[in-house]
């Protein structure tokens, strides 16, 4: 018989597909690391599960636990389907500008959700953050994972993420592009791509951060973008700059354009933030040549966003939909 014991054993080894359409004019080979196919969705399943075990481990988290974290999305689901395999209980606090579909995500694994105001203060005693610092405090054996600072989430990629694109590519691999939300997954699988090409004769891996325009990490104020997942106004140290060689950054526009021109030509139905990771990807590959190989990874998938960046009528009044004149990696949607 061929079965998996829980859905926690299919976590990480996703696929890597070739882009063949958006890359048009492009001599490089760039492929997708599709992170959709893990079985909560997205990416953050790989640092859910890295950062429970970790906690298990160290005794942060004792058997029959409760986990209170403030997140909305895919580490929310993330940690859900890891905490009910294994026992745990989940508490996510999220603020009420988070769409009711991705609170009915989180409570359909199982989790209970407390939302917050968003229009109050952060130290107001109500705000998003407070709440749940209150709540690992007042709640018996709570543990907080907290992604922006677990090392467990950069450390996740560094022994999942890194070591399957090495082997996937057989080594070939020249550039790694990923977008910047906690920096985990760029700083975790560059240091060790970086590591593991440090004595190639053609140079180490290349890597390329990708970031919303206005965010911090391409010399923002952390002005606001409406790019999900990506882009801080302020530095998680999750995030370890040194492993970055270059940060391009993208606008929402761009962002959205490919991400619907990656639906629509490479039948990849994924969020915004992996439509602004290969807007980036393809800035970087136009001046390769044909023995290059540039991986981007793709975070999630389209379907929570089928409301916004795939509804003509949102995307219309932001001004997405207008042609952009002369960008050579983002085309025609209209
Ligand atoms: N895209 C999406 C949709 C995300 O949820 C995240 C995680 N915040 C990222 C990109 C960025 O990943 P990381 O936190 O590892 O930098």
């Amino acid at each position: 018989m061929q079965f998996h014991d829980s859905m926690i054993s299919l976590v990480g080894n996703t696929p890597l597909v070739k882009l063949r359409s958006v890359t048009s004019g492009i001599q490089a080979t760039v492929l997708a690391k599709v992170e959709y196919f893990n079985p909560g969705g997205s990416v953050k399943d790989r640092i859910a599960l890295r950062m429970i075990e970790a906690a298990e481990r160290s005794g942060e988290l004792r058997p029959g636990g409760t986990i209170v974290e403030p997140t909305s999305g895919n580490t929310g689901v993330g940690l859900a389907i890891v905490a009910q395999q294994k026992g745990y209980k989940c508490v996510f606090v999220c603020p009420d500008k988070v769409s009711t579909d991705k609170i009915n995500v989180l409570r359909a694994y199982g989790a209970e959700v407390v939302v917050c105001p968003t229009a109050v203060d952060p130290d107001h005693p109500d705000s998003y953050y407070n709440v749940s610092d209150r709540l690992v405090r007042e709640i018996p054996d709570a543990w907080k994972p907290d992604q922006y600072s677990n090392p467990n989430n950069p450390l996740s990629h560094y022994e999942t993420t890194g070591p399957e694109l090495w082997e996937q590519t057989d080594g070939r691999i020249t550039h790694f592009v990923a977008g910047i939300g906690t920096g985990g997954t760029v700083s975790g699988t560059g240091r060790y791509l970086k590591e593991v090409s440090a004595d190639r004769a053609s140079g180490p891996v290349r890597i390329v951060g990708a970031d919303p325009e206005g965010s911090v990490y391409s010399g923002g104020s952390g002005r606001p973008y409406l790019v999900e997942g990506v882009g801080e106004d302020f530095w998680p140290t999750a995030y370890d700059r040194t492993v970055t060689d270059e940060i391009v950054a993208v606008s929402d526009k761009d962002s959205f354009q490919m991400t619907r021109r990656l639906a629509k030509e490479e039948g990849l139905l994924v969020g915004g933030s992996c439509g602004m990771a290969v807007a980036a990807a393809l800035k970087v590959a136009q001046g390769l040549g044909p023995d290059d190989v540039v991986v981007v990874l793709l975070p999630d998938s389209g379907r929570g966003y089928l409301s916004k960046i795939f509804n003509d009528e949102w995307m219309n009044d932001y001004g997405f939909l207008e042609h952009t004149g002369g960008a050579a990696t983002v085309g025609d949607v209209l």
